[in-house]
């Protein structure tokens, strides 16, 4: 049982760096539905509109650009 915790305690600290950088990206469903990145910068709350697995870096919009390209 020792030897288990102590492994544990090790692992967390990796799984832990993991989900920090998960926790700063976010991607809407309703934008991967219409075929687009999604991602969504949580910081400023601005969403990639590229196409899914586009090359390069997300080009982040702001929401009212989302929604204007759900309602087409
Ligand atoms: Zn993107």
């Amino acid at each position: 049982m020792d030897m288990n915790s102590k492994r544990t305690v090790a692992g967390t600290w990796e799984s832990d760096m993991v989900r920090l950088d998960l926790s700063n990206i976010h991607v809407r469903e309703d934008l991967a539905r219409a075929g687009r990145c999604a991602n969504v910068h949580l910081a400023t709350g601005r969403t990639c509109l590229l196409p899914l697995r586009h090359h390069g870096p997300c080009e982040f919009h702001n929401p009212q650009e989302a929604d204007d390209i759900l309602r087409r």
